[in-house]
Protein backbone atom coordinates (compact mmCIF):
# COMPACT_ATOMS: atom_id res chain seq x y z
CA UNK A 1 0.00 0.00 0.00
CA UNK A 2 1.00 3.41 -0.52
CA UNK A 3 -0.06 5.91 1.82
CA UNK A 4 -0.93 10.01 1.44
CA UNK A 5 1.19 10.48 4.30
CA UNK A 6 3.14 8.52 7.03
CA UNK A 7 3.61 10.20 10.05
CA UNK A 8 6.42 9.84 12.06
CA UNK A 9 5.85 10.82 15.79
CA UNK A 10 3.20 10.83 18.09
CA UNK A 11 3.54 14.50 20.14
CA UNK A 12 1.34 16.96 19.87
CA UNK A 13 2.78 17.58 16.32
CA UNK A 14 2.16 14.36 15.21
CA UNK A 15 -1.44 14.10 16.49
CA UNK A 16 -2.97 17.26 15.29
CA UNK A 17 -1.20 16.43 12.08
CA UNK A 18 -3.04 12.50 12.47
CA UNK A 19 -6.14 14.70 13.54
CA UNK A 20 -6.23 16.88 10.07
CA UNK A 21 -5.41 13.94 8.08
CA UNK A 22 -8.30 12.27 8.85
CA UNK A 23 -10.39 15.11 8.65
CA UNK A 24 -8.57 15.50 5.03
CA UNK A 25 -10.03 12.08 4.41
CA UNK A 26 -6.50 11.04 3.78
CA UNK A 27 -4.76 7.83 4.25
CA UNK A 28 -2.42 7.82 6.76
CA UNK A 29 -0.16 6.32 9.01
CA UNK A 30 1.44 7.17 12.11
CA UNK A 31 4.34 5.61 13.26
CA UNK A 32 5.91 5.90 16.81
CA UNK A 33 8.49 4.21 18.78
CA UNK A 34 6.44 3.11 21.40
CA UNK A 35 3.24 4.02 22.71
CA UNK A 36 3.05 7.66 23.09
CA UNK A 37 6.48 7.70 23.36
CA UNK A 38 6.98 10.82 20.93
CA UNK A 39 5.26 13.20 23.17
CA UNK A 40 7.13 15.28 26.17
CA UNK A 41 4.16 16.81 27.07
CA UNK A 42 3.02 13.32 28.55
CA UNK A 43 5.94 13.54 30.81
CA UNK A 44 4.75 17.13 31.92
CA UNK A 45 2.90 17.82 35.27
CA UNK A 46 0.71 20.25 34.67
CA UNK A 47 0.24 22.75 31.20
CA UNK A 48 -0.87 25.52 32.21
CA UNK A 49 -0.42 27.34 29.26
CA UNK A 50 -2.57 25.34 26.72
CA UNK A 51 -5.67 27.52 26.00
CA UNK A 52 -8.71 26.94 27.85
CA UNK A 53 -7.60 24.24 29.43
CA UNK A 54 -5.70 25.77 32.33
CA UNK A 55 -3.95 23.32 35.00
CA UNK A 56 -4.51 20.20 32.56
CA UNK A 57 -1.84 17.36 33.49
CA UNK A 58 0.09 16.57 30.57
CA UNK A 59 -0.28 13.20 30.60
CA UNK A 60 -4.22 13.84 30.57
CA UNK A 61 -3.85 15.98 27.64
CA UNK A 62 -1.55 14.10 25.34
CA UNK A 63 -4.07 10.99 25.99
CA UNK A 64 -6.80 13.75 24.89
CA UNK A 65 -4.90 14.73 21.40
CA UNK A 66 -4.16 10.28 21.11
CA UNK A 67 -8.18 9.89 21.30
CA UNK A 68 -8.90 12.23 19.58
CA UNK A 69 -6.89 10.96 16.77
CA UNK A 70 -8.61 7.24 17.48
CA UNK A 71 -11.62 8.37 17.42
CA UNK A 72 -11.22 9.91 13.88
CA UNK A 73 -9.89 6.50 12.66
CA UNK A 74 -6.22 7.36 12.94
CA UNK A 75 -4.05 4.18 12.49
CA UNK A 76 -0.78 3.53 14.29
CA UNK A 77 2.13 1.39 14.60
CA UNK A 78 4.32 1.08 17.15
CA UNK A 79 7.94 0.29 15.90
CA UNK A 80 11.12 2.36 15.53
CA UNK A 81 11.84 4.01 12.15
CA UNK A 82 15.35 3.43 11.11
CA UNK A 83 16.28 5.06 7.67
CA UNK A 84 14.12 7.07 4.96
CA UNK A 85 14.80 7.14 1.50
CA UNK A 86 13.16 8.24 -1.87
CA UNK A 87 11.86 6.03 -4.76
CA UNK A 88 10.44 7.17 -8.21
CA UNK A 89 12.72 10.33 -8.14
CA UNK A 90 10.94 11.19 -5.22
CA UNK A 91 8.07 10.85 -5.81
CA UNK A 92 7.63 8.10 -3.42
CA UNK A 93 9.07 7.90 0.56
CA UNK A 94 10.04 4.47 1.87
CA UNK A 95 10.34 4.55 5.68
CA UNK A 96 12.46 1.89 7.01
CA UNK A 97 12.09 0.00 10.60
CA UNK A 98 12.84 -2.66 12.08
CA UNK A 99 10.64 -5.12 10.46
CA UNK A 100 8.68 -3.69 8.19
CA UNK A 101 9.26 -0.92 5.17
CA UNK A 102 6.38 1.41 4.49
CA UNK A 103 5.92 3.73 1.28
CA UNK A 104 3.91 7.09 1.07
CA UNK A 105 3.80 10.12 -1.17
CA UNK A 106 4.52 12.24 1.54
CA UNK A 107 6.11 12.38 5.19
CA UNK A 108 5.55 14.19 7.99
CA UNK A 109 8.33 14.19 10.41
CA UNK A 110 7.43 15.10 13.90
CA UNK A 111 9.80 12.97 16.08
CA UNK A 112 10.02 15.68 18.77
CA UNK A 113 13.26 16.29 20.93
CA UNK A 114 15.01 14.41 23.64
CA UNK A 115 16.87 15.24 26.96
CA UNK A 116 20.29 17.45 26.49
CA UNK A 117 22.64 15.85 29.15
CA UNK A 118 25.29 17.92 30.93
CA UNK A 119 28.31 15.79 30.47
CA UNK A 120 29.51 15.62 33.64
CA UNK A 121 31.35 12.66 35.72
CA UNK A 122 28.54 10.35 37.48
CA UNK A 123 25.74 11.70 35.45
CA UNK A 124 25.58 8.84 33.10
CA UNK A 125 26.48 6.01 35.76
CA UNK A 126 23.87 7.34 38.21
CA UNK A 127 21.08 7.75 35.64
CA UNK A 128 17.88 5.75 37.31
CA UNK A 129 19.82 6.09 40.71
CA UNK A 130 19.04 9.68 41.82
CA UNK A 131 20.36 11.23 38.58
CA UNK A 132 16.47 11.82 36.29
CA UNK A 133 15.56 13.84 33.44
CA UNK A 134 12.06 13.75 34.43
CA UNK A 135 10.98 15.14 37.76
CA UNK A 136 7.07 13.96 37.11
CA UNK A 137 8.39 10.66 37.05
CA UNK A 138 10.84 10.34 39.63
CA UNK A 139 10.27 13.34 41.52
CA UNK A 140 7.55 10.90 44.30
CA UNK A 141 10.54 9.46 45.03
CA UNK A 142 12.12 11.72 46.83
CA UNK A 143 9.95 13.18 49.01
CA UNK A 144 11.10 14.68 52.30
CA UNK A 145 14.40 14.51 51.20
CA UNK A 146 16.79 17.05 49.41
CA UNK A 147 17.39 17.33 45.44
CA UNK A 148 19.07 19.52 42.78
CA UNK A 149 17.39 20.38 39.96
CA UNK A 150 20.33 21.92 36.84
CA UNK A 151 18.79 24.26 34.79
CA UNK A 152 16.96 27.71 33.90
CA UNK A 153 14.30 27.09 31.64
CA UNK A 154 10.57 26.76 31.68
CA UNK A 155 10.99 23.15 32.28
CA UNK A 156 13.65 23.47 35.47
CA UNK A 157 11.47 25.86 37.14
CA UNK A 158 8.26 23.56 36.96
CA UNK A 159 10.58 20.96 38.04
CA UNK A 160 11.47 22.75 40.79
CA UNK A 161 7.53 24.10 41.39
CA UNK A 162 7.05 20.56 41.67
CA UNK A 163 9.72 18.93 43.89
CA UNK A 164 8.98 22.03 46.09
CA UNK A 165 6.00 20.09 46.77
CA UNK A 166 7.09 17.31 48.16
CA UNK A 167 10.82 17.74 49.11
CA UNK A 168 12.68 19.26 52.29
CA UNK A 169 14.72 21.37 49.96
CA UNK A 170 15.65 22.28 46.44
CA UNK A 171 18.49 24.03 45.22
CA UNK A 172 18.07 25.60 42.10
CA UNK A 173 21.49 25.19 39.87
CA UNK A 174 21.73 27.75 37.08
CA UNK A 175 24.80 28.81 34.76
CA UNK A 176 23.64 32.42 34.66
CA UNK A 177 22.16 35.01 37.28
CA UNK A 178 18.96 35.10 35.77
CA UNK A 179 16.20 32.60 34.37
CA UNK A 180 15.14 32.42 31.00
CA UNK A 181 11.71 30.50 32.47
CA UNK A 182 8.39 32.79 32.21
CA UNK A 183 7.85 35.30 34.29
CA UNK A 184 4.97 33.64 36.08
CA UNK A 185 6.89 30.68 37.22
CA UNK A 186 9.74 32.42 38.11
CA UNK A 187 7.66 34.72 40.46
CA UNK A 188 5.64 31.22 41.48
CA UNK A 189 9.38 29.76 42.59
CA UNK A 190 10.42 32.74 44.41
CA UNK A 191 7.64 32.25 46.76
CA UNK A 192 8.64 28.50 47.82
CA UNK A 193 11.03 28.97 51.09
CA UNK A 194 12.11 25.40 51.01
CA UNK A 195 14.05 26.36 47.30
CA UNK A 196 17.49 28.00 47.33
CA UNK A 197 18.94 29.42 44.14
CA UNK A 198 22.17 29.03 43.34
CA UNK A 199 23.52 31.65 40.46
CA UNK A 200 26.37 31.41 38.14
CA UNK A 201 26.74 27.65 38.94
CA UNK A 202 27.73 24.92 37.12
CA UNK A 203 27.84 21.27 38.43
CA UNK A 204 31.48 19.95 38.20
CA UNK A 205 30.55 16.33 39.28
CA UNK A 206 28.02 13.85 40.96
CA UNK A 207 30.02 11.53 43.16
CA UNK A 208 28.35 8.34 44.05
CA UNK A 209 28.86 4.76 44.40
CA UNK A 210 25.12 2.92 43.57
CA UNK A 211 23.28 5.89 44.36
CA UNK A 212 23.70 10.22 44.21
CA UNK A 213 25.54 11.16 47.02
CA UNK A 214 25.84 14.83 46.65
CA UNK A 215 26.78 17.07 44.13
CA UNK A 216 29.66 19.36 43.39
CA UNK A 217 29.32 22.33 41.98
CA UNK A 218 31.49 25.12 41.47
CA UNK A 219 30.27 29.37 41.69
CA UNK A 220 31.85 30.44 37.23
CA UNK A 221 32.24 33.62 39.10
CA UNK A 222 34.96 33.24 42.10
CA UNK A 223 35.93 29.66 40.89
CA UNK A 224 34.96 28.56 44.77
CA UNK A 225 33.48 24.33 44.58
CA UNK A 226 30.86 23.21 47.48
CA UNK A 227 29.52 20.29 47.82
CA UNK A 228 25.58 19.87 48.27
CA UNK A 229 24.37 16.74 50.11
CA UNK A 230 21.58 15.87 48.15
CA UNK A 231 20.10 12.62 47.39
CA UNK A 232 19.27 13.34 43.56
CA UNK A 233 19.57 15.56 40.43
CA UNK A 234 17.19 16.57 38.31
CA UNK A 235 18.43 17.80 34.93
CA UNK A 236 16.41 20.21 33.26
CA UNK A 237 19.35 21.84 30.52
CA UNK A 238 16.93 21.66 27.47
CA UNK A 239 16.48 19.27 24.71
CA UNK A 240 17.51 18.44 21.50
CA UNK A 241 15.57 17.39 18.47
CA UNK A 242 15.08 13.73 17.21
CA UNK A 243 16.79 14.06 14.28
CA UNK A 244 19.46 11.44 13.46
CA UNK A 245 17.89 9.79 11.38
CA UNK A 246 17.64 12.40 8.72
CA UNK A 247 20.64 13.64 8.84
CA UNK A 248 22.22 12.27 5.56
CA UNK A 249 18.68 13.12 3.45
CA UNK A 250 18.24 16.73 4.70
CA UNK A 251 19.36 20.16 5.88
CA UNK A 252 20.27 20.91 9.34
CA UNK A 253 20.95 24.23 11.18
CA UNK A 254 23.95 24.24 13.99
CA UNK A 255 21.51 23.01 16.47
CA UNK A 256 20.39 20.11 14.73
CA UNK A 257 16.65 21.27 13.57
CA UNK A 258 15.23 20.70 10.48
CA UNK A 259 15.04 23.85 8.69
CA UNK A 260 11.73 24.86 7.82
CA UNK A 261 9.51 27.00 8.40
CA UNK A 262 5.70 27.61 9.97
CA UNK A 263 4.09 26.03 6.87
CA UNK A 264 6.22 22.46 7.39
CA UNK A 265 8.01 22.20 4.23
CA UNK A 266 11.25 21.00 3.67
CA UNK A 267 14.05 21.38 0.69
CA UNK A 268 12.76 17.67 -0.18
CA UNK A 269 9.25 17.83 -1.99
CA UNK A 270 6.52 15.57 -0.17
CA UNK A 271 8.87 15.64 2.80
CA UNK A 272 7.24 17.71 5.87
CA UNK A 273 8.59 19.04 9.61
CA UNK A 274 6.16 19.86 12.09
CA UNK A 275 6.81 20.31 15.98
CA UNK A 276 10.25 21.07 18.08
CA UNK A 277 12.30 19.24 15.34
CA UNK A 278 11.98 22.31 13.31
CA UNK A 279 13.38 25.77 13.39
CA UNK A 280 11.45 27.99 14.85
CA UNK A 281 11.09 30.51 17.73
CA UNK A 282 8.58 29.15 20.27
CA UNK A 283 8.83 25.64 21.35
CA UNK A 284 5.54 25.01 23.27
CA UNK A 285 2.46 22.46 23.18
CA UNK A 286 0.53 25.00 21.50
CA UNK A 287 2.81 25.59 18.24
CA UNK A 288 3.26 21.99 18.00
CA UNK A 289 -0.59 21.71 17.69
CA UNK A 290 -0.35 24.46 15.30
CA UNK A 291 2.17 22.72 13.21
CA UNK A 292 0.42 19.70 12.59
CA UNK A 293 -2.58 21.82 11.74
CA UNK A 294 -0.57 24.02 9.14
CA UNK A 295 1.61 21.00 7.58
CA UNK A 296 -1.31 19.16 6.63
CA UNK A 297 -2.83 22.01 4.17
CA UNK A 298 1.15 21.61 2.78
CA UNK A 299 0.50 17.99 2.12
CA UNK A 300 -2.55 18.40 0.37
CA UNK A 301 -1.07 21.44 -1.67
CA UNK A 302 1.86 19.12 -2.62
CA UNK A 303 -0.44 15.99 -3.24
CA UNK A 304 -2.63 18.24 -5.63
CA UNK A 305 1.01 19.06 -7.78
CA UNK A 306 1.39 14.97 -8.30
P1 LIG B 1 15.38 25.77 27.41
O1 LIG B 1 14.32 26.78 27.43
O2 LIG B 1 16.27 25.64 26.23
O3 LIG B 1 16.28 26.02 28.70
C1 LIG B 1 17.41 25.25 28.94
C2 LIG B 1 18.09 25.79 30.18
O4 LIG B 1 19.21 24.97 30.47
C3 LIG B 1 18.59 27.21 30.01
O5 LIG B 1 18.37 27.95 31.17
C4 LIG B 1 20.07 27.01 29.73
O6 LIG B 1 20.88 28.05 30.24
C5 LIG B 1 20.38 25.75 30.51
N1 LIG B 1 21.45 24.98 29.89
C6 LIG B 1 21.56 24.58 28.61
N2 LIG B 1 22.68 23.84 28.44
C7 LIG B 1 23.27 23.79 29.64
C8 LIG B 1 24.46 23.18 30.12
N3 LIG B 1 25.25 22.47 29.31
N4 LIG B 1 24.78 23.34 31.42
C9 LIG B 1 23.98 24.05 32.24
N5 LIG B 1 22.84 24.64 31.86
C10 LIG B 1 22.50 24.51 30.57
O7 LIG B 1 14.83 24.28 27.64
P2 LIG B 1 13.57 23.69 28.44
O8 LIG B 1 13.37 24.35 29.73
O9 LIG B 1 13.77 22.20 28.41
O10 LIG B 1 12.35 24.03 27.50
C11 LIG B 1 12.36 23.53 26.16
C12 LIG B 1 11.30 24.25 25.36
O11 LIG B 1 10.02 23.84 25.81
C13 LIG B 1 11.37 25.75 25.55
O12 LIG B 1 11.07 26.35 24.32
C14 LIG B 1 10.32 26.03 26.57
O13 LIG B 1 9.78 27.33 26.48
C15 LIG B 1 9.28 24.96 26.24
N6 LIG B 1 8.48 24.64 27.43
C16 LIG B 1 7.46 25.45 27.75
C17 LIG B 1 6.71 25.18 28.87
C18 LIG B 1 5.60 26.08 29.24
O14 LIG B 1 5.32 27.00 28.50
N7 LIG B 1 4.94 25.88 30.35
C19 LIG B 1 6.99 24.10 29.68
C20 LIG B 1 8.04 23.30 29.34
C21 LIG B 1 8.79 23.58 28.21
P3 LIG B 1 20.85 29.54 29.61
O15 LIG B 1 19.58 30.15 30.11
O16 LIG B 1 22.09 30.14 30.15
O17 LIG B 1 20.89 29.35 28.12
Amino acid sequence: MIYDVIIVGSGPAGLAAAIYAQRARLSALVLEKEYMSGGQVVNTYEVDNYPGLPGIGGFELGMKFREHAEKLGAQFVNIEVRHIALEDEGRIKVVYTDGEEYRARTLILAMGASYRHLGVPGEKELTGMGVSYCATCDGAFFKGRKVAVVGGGDVAVEDALFLARGCERVYLIHRRDELRAAGILQEQLKKCENVEFLWDTEVVSIPGEDHVECVKIRNKKDGTERVLDIDGVFIAVGTIPNTGIVTKLLHLDDNGCIVASEDGVTEIPGIFAAGDLRTKQLRQIVTAVADGANVITSVQTYLNTL
